[in-house]
């Protein structure tokens, strides 16, 4: 028999980022993980990319050097709206991006990477075992949890205080303990690397506000459509460039399956021809597909010391790429209940308002995506709730998630006091957003884009404010909504002024009783415990105006674990 504190099972992505994070935070925790080795993976892979909390979770635990230097630069996400949707012979898109943002992310080539994420969790102490869990039993009232694994042939039992299900889809140890919904509104993707192909750039004409500041190929590509979109993400530059193209719709609202590399280009060749002609360029590595993958379970933790994380809780809709980061989001909360259940810290219902919070934070972020799909293919109302939803994200989740309100138990309480579980001031913005976008269209051109809301006033790129000043940079999200609601009105020629007034008038209170909250709740200001410590100090201290150096990208071609070597498993042509 084995013992061990922690016992992560499941060695993917983030069972990983549990692994790295307890042992970066509490390096003499004892912890233990069970999985396979990335090299003998049976899920498909996906070819992801971070944003914020994302990248600055895996330079916290040491990993930066290794995404710098041999994953792709991601300036963020840029979205392409077809000026004409119904017509295959126009390429023209007004395409959003932002101008540069601040903190820069990487795309990820899963394989290298998870290998990068096991070898730094070895350096920090962690403890792996080859194998999968064929027997759990979770433990209650303090008992220690039990799992049963076969090593080299022999069977062993491991026993721990505290269980982690990094399981993925397989949900071992959640359907053990709690329920999983399946959403009505449900989602389906298929996708596939393609390798040595043309990009789609000279193929479209490309109408924005400004100018952005980087290379465009170097982003997240979103090309929206009539229920689905797709994306395309470049995983490796150069003459054998790669990239991840997939295509996610909801089933109910687009009628067809997408099933095959052939139901995806007769789709793609009738709403974006130059996407269609880049993969008839270029070979196919692999296809993978999920239908109708949609799930959530009602749990997160327990104060029995059973934990779910990532794709163990929910599925999500790629759309913002924000899946990892919410996973950092949970392995910040799970390190917290550990240490404070370990010191005799963990007071009643610290464990529910984490749960709550996490369970809010990851629904809201997909309701937003899941509700998106009904107007994607209106390219003024799509970028308009995307203008919306980066607003909420620089302005309120990041800044709250930077300082530790969604990790800090005494926070996190104070969060769901003021959370509601529908936004209706976000509601009523893709009210007025459907009536200005009839106001300049159909048939739309870049200069009815142009009297909107700007992207880029709407960012905070410097969200890693210190705690002091959260609240004042939380505000800003109401200020950012007036001034977006205000932009829209003026569009319909202030016609709805009167019905807008009320919001316009709390846009404004609001923001008032938010900067009263550090002298109403000083208590819950001195708790909060940002959750990147290092990076918290780096960003708010003094050297906070000075980038990080640039550091030469060389790329997966050298290593020969690189996806682009492997032999193709799935090759359709
Ligand atoms: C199409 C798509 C695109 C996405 N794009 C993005 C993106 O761009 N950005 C982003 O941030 N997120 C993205 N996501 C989300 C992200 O990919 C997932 O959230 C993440 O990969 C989930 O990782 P995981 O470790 O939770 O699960 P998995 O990667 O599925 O890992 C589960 C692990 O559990 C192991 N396991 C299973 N059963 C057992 C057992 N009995 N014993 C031991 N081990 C076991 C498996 O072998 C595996 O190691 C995307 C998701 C999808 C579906």
């Amino acid at each position: 028999m084995m013992e061990t504190d922690v016992l992560v099972v499941g060695s993917s992505l983030s069972g990983m980022m549990t692994t790295l994070n307890l042992k970066h935070r509490n390096p003499a925790l004892d912890v233990t993980v069970l999985g396979p080795l990335p090299a003998d993976e049976k899920r498909p892979l996906v070819g992801e990319s971070l944003v914020e909390p994302g990248i600055l979770f895996f330079r916290e635990v040491g990993l930066g050097p290794h995404l710098d230097r041999m994953q792709v630069l991601k300036n963020g996400l840029t979205f392409y709206h077809k000026f004409d949707l119904s017509n295959p012979a126009d390429r023209a898109y007004t395409v959003l991006a932002p101008k540069i943002l601040f903190h820069k992310a990487r795309q990820l080539r899963r394989r290298e990477f998870d290998t990068a994420c096991r070898e730094k969790a070895v350096e920090l102490g962690a403890r792996m075992i080859q194998g999968t869990a064929d027997e759990i039993q979770i433990g209650t009232n303090g008992a220690k949890h039990r799992v049963v694994t076969v090593v080299q042939g022999k069977k062993v039992e491991i026993r721990s205080r505290w269980i982690v299900d990094a399981t993925g889809r397989s949900r071992l140890i959640g359907k053990k303990v709690t329920s999983y919904i399946r959403p009505e509104k449900q989602r389906s993707t298929f996708w596939f690397r393609l390798r040595n192909f043309k990009p789609f750039f000279e193929h479209i004409d490309v109408h924005c506000r400004r100018r952005w500041e980087f290379d465009p190929w170097l982003t997240t590509h979103h090309f929206m459509g009539r229920g689905y979109w797709i994306w395309c993400i470049p995983l490796e530059i150069g003459e054998e460039n790669l990239c991840s193209i997939g295509f996610t719709y909801r089933p109910d609202l687009f009628a067809r399956r997408i099933l095959s590399i052939d139901d995806f280009l007769a789709q793609v060749d009738l709403d974006h021809p130059a996407i269609s002609e880049m993969v008839r360029s270029g070979e196919i590595v692999d296809t993978q597909m999920y239908l109708d993958y949609f799930y959530k379970s009602e749990r997160l933790y327990s104060e029995d010391g059973w934990f779910l994380v990532g794709d163990a809780v929910r599925a999500v809709d790629p759309l913002y790429s924000n899946g990892i980061s919410m996973t950092t989001v949970q392995v910040g909360q799970i390190a917290e209940i550990i240490e404070r259940q370990r010191d005799g810290k963990l007071r009643p219902g610290d464990v529910s308002a984490l749960d709550q919070v996490g369970i809010a934070v990851m629904e809201r972020a997909q309701r937003e995506v899941t509700e998106q799909y009904e107007i994607m293919h209106d390219p003024f109302q799509a970028s308009m709730r995307r203008c919306l939803n980066v607003t909420g994200w620089f302005n309120g989740f990041l800044p709250m998630w930077w300082n530790g309100f969604f990790t800090t138990p005494e926070a996190a309480r104070l969060f769901i006091r003021f959370f509601r579980d529908r936004d209706e001031e976000a509601e009523s913005l893709w009210t007025l957003a459907g009536e200005a976008s009839a106001a300049i269209g159909p048939r739309y051109d870049q200069k009815g884009f142009d009297r909107g809301p700007d992207l880029d006033m709407l960012l905070n790129l410097r969200f890693d404010c210190a705690r002091k000043d959260v609240m004042e940079v939380v505000t800003r999200t109401f200020k950012r909504r007036r001034d977006m609601r205000l932009n829209l009105l003026a569009m319909t020629g202030y016609r709805n002024l009167l019905r807008e007034a009320p919001r316009l008038i709390s846009e404004t209170i609001r923001p008032l009783l938010f900067r009263m909250l550090p002298i109403l709740k000083p208590a819950v200001f001195a708790a909060l415990r940002p959750p990147l410590q290092n990076q918290y100090v780096r960003w708010t201290g003094a050297d906070r105006e000075v980038p990080e150096p640039e550091v030469p990208y060389i790329g997966g071609y050298g290593r020969p674990t690189l996806a682009l070597h492997e032999r193709p498993d799935n090759r359709t042509r």
